[in-house]
């Protein structure tokens, strides 16, 4: 039999899986056994940023519960038509940091490069939601603007991928890039911040865990988990394979009214993560991007719940509560 859409001879299973995602939010509400109205869905909102899942995430969603903490990062809500004061398309002075096609250099040290535009799923809360994607990426041109400006500045000694997600792109694009790096010599550290491992963990096959092991310098991994629920154990089998490389896996969440914020859903996800080799870093206030108030949680509460986890934690299961501000020079503490 001839397949409808056949696939090219060197397509790995993860883009398989990748294209088989949920786009069609009724599909994705009748397989959890719920209604459309129930759960207020917008056609705009749809329109404007669509639903994305991979079906192995919403497999890890509770059926018949419209309040799912996955559900909801991912469902496209009435409430995201609301226009807010104070929230806008360039929350994070992005456009003023811009060095170069798909390149951010806001802080010393370290520049990251918008990888792609691409992402497995679609975070309604996400910052770069309003992202001018078409021509601003890193890769677009063999990565040769990112490279060339790397190359002007000796002093950038860490190299971060970001987006988009960076691991949505071909092991063999992320080799050409790394395969650039390796001839500066000021590169000591690589980083990469991907929600992959975490909504498509299948990506973490034996091509990307060659590509790692062969990096000749220390790798970080940030993953972006919100909540426990969303570490299975295909996930944990995924991190297994990662921390295999010598990569340091870290996590970096963002605090969502409805999903993580109360003190034992974050109590969780920190003692989850750990239990599948990967510290928390980095606990953040969401960005004022319009269409995502109904996530934010006041900075009062915000801290209030981070003392409740301080009480109850250890110290490196503590993740810094920090909020993104244009023109700071790092994230600051709340
Ligand atoms: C967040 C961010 C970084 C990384 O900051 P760290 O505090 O080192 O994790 C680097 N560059 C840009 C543009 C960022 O937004
Ligand atoms: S960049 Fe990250 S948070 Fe934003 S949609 Fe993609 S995976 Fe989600």
């Amino acid at each position: 039999m001839i397949p409808a859409h056949p696939l090219p001879a060197q397509a790995a299973r993860w883009q398989a899986l990748w294209r088989d995602a949920i786009r069609d939010p009724r599909e994705l509400l009748s397989l959890l056994g719920l209604g459309l109205d129930a759960a207020r869905v917008s056609a705009p909102a749809a329109a404007a940023f669509p639903l994305r899942v991979p079906r192995g995430f919403a497999a890890r969603m509770r059926h018949g519960d419209r309040h799912d903490p996955l559900l909801r990062q991912v469902l496209p809500l009435v409430e995201e038509e609301r226009v807010t004061p104070g929230f806008s398309s360039d929350a994070v002075g992005d456009a003023a940091a811009r060095a170069g096609r798909g390149l951010l250099h806001k802080y010393q040290g370290r520049a990251l490069l918008v990888a792609t535009g691409s992402c497995a799923v679609h975070c309604r809360y996400c910052f770069r939601r309003h992202f001018p994607y078409g021509e601003e990426t890193a890769a677009a041109d063999g990565w040769r603007e990112s490279l060339d400006y790397l190359a002007a500045h000796p002093e950038i000694d860490e190299v971060l991928l970001s987006g988009g997600d960076p691991l949505s792109l071909s092991t063999a694009k992320l080799a050409e890039l790394t395969t650039g790096l390796a001839r500066l010599p000021q590169v000591r550290r690589l980083r990469l911040h991907t929600r992959l491992p975490v909504v498509l963990p299948e990506r973490v096959d034996n091509a990307l865990l060659d590509w790692l092991s062969s990096l000749p310098w220390p790798v970080a991994i940030v993953l972006h988990a919100n909540h426990a629920n969303e570490l299975d154990a295909s996930v944990a089998t995924a991190c297994t394979r990662l921390r295999g490389t010598g990569a340091q896996l870290l996590n970096q969440s963002v605090l969502l009214r409805g999903v993580n914020d109360d003190i034992d859903a974050l109590a969780d996800l920190s003692t989850r993560l750990f239990e599948i080799g990967v510290l928390p870093y980095y606990l953040h206030q969401l960005d004022r991007v319009s269409g995502t108030a109904h996530f934010e949680v006041d900075d009062a509460r915000a801290r209030a719940l981070w003392s409740g986890l301080h009480r109850r934690l250890p110290g490196y299961l503590l993740p810094r509560l920090v909020r993104e501000t244009a023109g700071e020079p790092g994230k600051s503490d709340l």
